[in-house]
């Protein structure tokens, strides 16, 4: 039976659209190990696929509820988030202009200053918290797309969707966001004016450090976005079935997740943003934030798990810190239920332009009071 009433996104979430198998009645997919599909004696694709390196049937449910979830009219998941950004770039053509931000995760950042560049994208980086340079720096005609990450890793510096989608299309550019930090629970790019919606699925989607895997969403199935799936066929950059079932069901939990990890984050924000030893706490959460008014307007119902704190001496400083916590696990990546910590300079390396002071925090779901104390005694030393 059909509800009356529209159903919020938890719901649909939590329901995985409402599935039930009509075979078995079964309220939890099944797994479609499968790499090829059976034809017709007059040879009919009988279910319309052929092989699994198109898509896979674990691929629908995932897709059809981030479509819902993202407010567009169509998802595509890849086998990672890098696999699903650079899909994106290679739909370009040699020669195409692109602005990309200068804060950006920064295995993007190296792969399109090198491959990207290689292969003919002229690709420029701009501060994308500045509406005014990016309006400046886009080339009508020539610049095709603004790529945009908010709140930005590892700074967690806020751009104005509404107002960079504004700017891109008046030059005739698409605008594309990675809103890994975001989630689709906080904020909804494609109803702000975006073409096209980025996710690390790999981090909030799945939120159990047990999948990589990444996400497209668009605002219409235009020609680009046949283009974009196109590359995931042609290049084979698939998810497995099984990662692609682990996913749908850590998206089952996936409002309750990101409600209390942003609450949490919240809280530690706060208490550390004023304490001795810290030089600055970046949360957009915090009134202080540079960025706050422009996510405050663009995000619903918290400002999300990820912050970074600056500690004072430097770089040693940071690692001193960071080598004192016991309850936070010192690992990269982000987004999962275990609350980790990184020293982002030292991964990045010494082309870094990350503060070497700087240290990123991703909030779990632990007792906030644990992690508080945790990095309490770690900051006193
Ligand atoms: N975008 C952001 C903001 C990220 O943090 C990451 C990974 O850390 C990626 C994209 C790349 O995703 P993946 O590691 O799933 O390829």
């Amino acid at each position: 039976m059909t509800p009356s009433t529209p159903l919020h996104p938890a719901t649909l979430a939590a329901q995985a659209l409402g599935f039930v198998d009509g075979a078995t009645g079964a309220v939890v997919p099944p797994i479609h190990p499968s790499t090829t599909y059976a034809r017709t004696e007059d040879n009919r694709p009988i279910s319309g696929r052929l092989y699994s390196r198109a898509d896979n049937p674990n691929y629908d449910l995932v897709e059809g509820l981030l479509t819902r979830l993202e407010g567009g009219q169509a998802s595509a998941i890849f086998s990672s988030g890098m696999a699903a950004a650079t899909a994106v770039f290679q739909s370009l053509r040699p020669g195409d202009h692109v602005l990309v931000p200068q804060v950006i995760y920064w295995a993007l950042r190296n792969w399109l200053l090198g491959w990207a560049t290689d292969w003919g994208l002229r690709i420029e980086s701009i501060d994308m918290t500045d509406p005014v340079r990016v309006a400046a720096a886009l080339q009508p005609g020539k610049t095709k797309l603004v790529w945009i990450e908010t709140p930005a890793n590892p700074t967690l510096a806020v751009t104005d969707i509404a107002a960079l989608a504004e700017i891109a299309h008046r030059g005739g550019a698409r605008l594309a966001v990675d809103s890994t930090f975001a989630t689709p629970v906080l904020s909804q790019p494609l109803s702000l004016g975006a073409d096209l919606v980025m996710h690390s699925a790999t981090k909030y989607l799945n939120g159990h450090s047990d999948v990589i895997a990444g996400a497209l969403a668009t605002r219409v199935t235009d020609e680009f976005w046949q283009r974009c799936k196109q590359v995931r066929v042609q290049t084979g950059s698939v998810l497995g079935p099984f990662e692609a079932w682990l996913l749908l069901r850590g998206m089952r939990t996936l409002h309750v997740r990101v409600g209390a990890q942003s609450r949490s984050a919240l809280t530690i924000a706060e208490r550390f943003s004023r304490r001795p030893g810290v030089v600055a706490a970046l949360y957009p959460g915090l009134g202080a934030f540079p960025g706050h008014a422009v996510a405050a307007r663009q995000m619903r119902g918290g400002f999300g798990g990820m912050l970074s704190l600056r500690v004072d001496g430097g770089a040693p400083g940071a690692l001193a810190v960071m080598g004192r916590l016991q309850v936070w696990k010192r690992a990269t990546s982000l987004g999962g239920v275990e609350s980790l910590i990184e020293h982002r300079a030292s991964v990045e390396g010494p082309q870094t332009t990350t503060p070497v002071d700087l240290l990123r925090l991703s909030v779990g779901l632990e007792d906030t009071a644990d992690l508080i104390a945790d990095l309490e005694q770690a900051l006193t030393g």
